[in-house]
């Protein structure tokens, strides 16, 4: 009979050891499933990981949601600022820069010098293409007012300086001919749609204002009259405060999930402090159980020794028995219940570590997604300027460390105002698409090919010499030469011409670019259609 009661108490212990065992194995889950959220987002950028970094380590030692709430706030601020560099950088200095040196040349009677002044400052503090909006508004309305005043031979005020701002801002402006001079058809406003046109390419608008912006650029391309002007610079100027709208619903989309994640930390660390108490209990009672037992065998031992009466014994030893039968039925039923609940928590806390991780990884989704988007050119899906300058400094990095060959090509479409000219913008995105796919097939998988702006693209080519480059850029050449282009019936053709160059001591990875720059305005120049390395200068 004593054996049964042993046989009961060592059950029960069992069953509290399997429980610290299953609680415990949560709480590893738990670990591993907040440290995968970390781990997701990941690789981003340098700043977001240090306080992903911190986020594990704090996870590591057990820290409170107290303790984790400021770092997951330093996170959704890095993210934030991220988003903000991000757009900066593709949509910022070019604009403001362009839109500075055009009012630069303005000359309007009507309008005091100061006024301008003011107005150039607004555009060269402007912090990024967003911050454009107001000044634009105001260049309109000075426009505007111009324009009403003293309507005849404006155009010539604006751009008579310099003959043209397109052809100033264009890369290979100087090489026009004869035949290419104002080649463009209607009238003289010409020049200002160019450049809005130019400064809408300048823009990295999200995919939604994309049609708009299409649209506007379709009227531009369709010419302007002078009245025409101040209105499509505020139509500008909508487009780019839409542009802004819609990236601060954005920004604070992507903080609203950051807050959710934070309240499910927070839920996480509640859940787990409740279990802990539960343990606690367990481990209580366990040991009040097992120091009742010991009592009881403590008396029916100190009963054996001082009691003779064989009756009286039987009785003494039946009672304890009987009061440990109690005080292990007491402890069964305070077991199981506590049991159920902690089961209960278990489930509860392994469906929010799973939502976590789903979490977590609809967070990395977005976050590639966002960096896909700051990287990539939306017209032709090829890496933009951006994704190519971070890509430059790293493959002059390590030829700077490794000396392997490395060649650069800068392709630029010959003649391209032309087609847009003749057959519409919409015409010379669809073949900007097509040429852009036509030379991605030229190229390695090891190469690297970005848009670098309007109608020029650039190829890095690793592991590759001069010699090597300059005929695979020939072979690019020939091939976009014999492809024919369909419009309105009739087959055109359209070509390329391209510089290569190679780095060499002293570059760095201007001087490289300036070099196949270089060489492609030689190429240009002799002709069009035409390969010029940079040895040939
Ligand atoms: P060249 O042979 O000297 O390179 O002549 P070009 O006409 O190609 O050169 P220019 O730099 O004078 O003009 C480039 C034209 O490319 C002007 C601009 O409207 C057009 N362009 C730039 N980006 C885009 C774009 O995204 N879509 C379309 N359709 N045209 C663009
Ligand atoms: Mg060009
Ligand atoms: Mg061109």
């Amino acid at each position: 009979m004593a054996d049964d009661w042993k046989q009961k108490y060592l059950t029960c212990l069992d069953r509290q050891e399997q429980s610290e065992a299953e609680w415990q194995a949560a709480e590893s889950l738990l670990r591993q499933g907040l440290t995968r959220v970390a781990l997701a987002a990941q690789g981003i950028d340098a700043r977001l990981d240090r306080e992903l970094d911190r986020l594990r380590k704090a996870i590591r030692s057990g820290a409170t949601a107290q303790a984790l709430e400021p770092i997951i706030e330093d996170i959704a601020d890095a993210v934030v600022r991220l988003d903000e560099q991000r757009a900066a950088e593709a949509a910022g200095p070019t604009a403001q820069a362009v839109l500075a040196d055009w009012v630069d040349t303005l000359a309007l009677p009507q309008v005091p010098r100061a006024s301008l002044r003011r107005l150039r400052r607004r555009f060269v503090q402007a912090g990024d293409a967003t911050q454009l909006e107001a000044p634009l508004r105001e260049l309109a309305e000075l426009l505007g007012s111009e324009a009403g005043a003293a309507p005849a031979g404006l155009m010539q005020r604006l751009f008579g300086q310099r003959g043209g701002v397109a052809g100033e801002a264009g890369e290979a402006g100087g090489v026009e001919d004869e035949a290419d001079a104002g080649a463009s058809p209607g009238d003289a406003s010409a020049p200002v749609a160019e450049f809005c046109i130019q400064l809408l390419d300048t823009l990295s608008l999200p995919s939604e204002l994309e049609e708009e912006a299409e649209r506007l650029r379709e009227r531009l391309a369709a010419g302007l009259v002078e009245q025409g002007i101040a209105p499509a610079l505020a139509a500008l100027a909508d487009l780019i405060s839409r542009m802004r709208l819609q990236m601060e619903a954005e920004k604070a989309e992507l903080q609203a999930f950051l807050r959710q994640l934070t309240g499910g930390l927070q839920d996480l660390d509640q859940s787990l402090a409740g279990a802990k108490d539960r343990q606690r209990d367990a481990v209580d009672s366990s040991r009040e159980l097992s120091k009742a037992v010991r009592a009881q065998v403590q008396h029916i031992e100190t009963s054996v020794d001082e009691t003779d009466d064989p009756q009286q014994l039987k009785q003494a030893v039946q009672q304890r028995l009987e009061a440990i039968r109690r005080h292990l039925d007491e402890y069964r039923e305070s077991d199981e219940a506590r049991q159920q609940r902690l089961e209960a928590e278990l489930v509860a806390l392994n469906q929010r570590v799973q939502e976590m991780e789903r979490e977590g990884e609809q967070l990395r989704e977005r976050l590639r997604e966002k960096h896909e988007q700051a990287v990539h050119d939306p017209l032709t899906g090829l890496y933009n300027r951006l994704a190519f300058d971070e890509r430059m400094a790293q493959e002059f990095a390590r030829w700077k460390r490794y000396r392997q060959p490395m060649v650069l090509l800068v392709v630029d479409i010959d003649r391209f105002k032309r087609i847009n000219d003749t057959y519409g913008h919409k015409a010379g995105d669809k073949a900007l698409k097509i040429i852009a796919e036509r030379i991605l097939g030229e190229v390695r998988e090891s190469d690297f090919l970005a848009r670098y702006g309007g109608e020029e693209f650039v190829i890095l080519m690793p592991e590759t010499t001069l010699a090597d480059g300059r005929q695979v850029a020939d072979k690019l050449r020939a091939n976009v030469a014999k492809s024919q282009f369909h419009y309105q019936g009739e087959a055109v053709t359209i070509t390329v011409s391209l510089g290569v160059a190679a780095p060499r001591e002293g570059d760095t990875p201007e001087s490289l670019f300036q070099r196949a720059d270089q060489a492609l305005y030689r190429a240009k120049e002799s002709g069009r259609d035409r390969v010029v390395s940079e040895d040939e200068l």
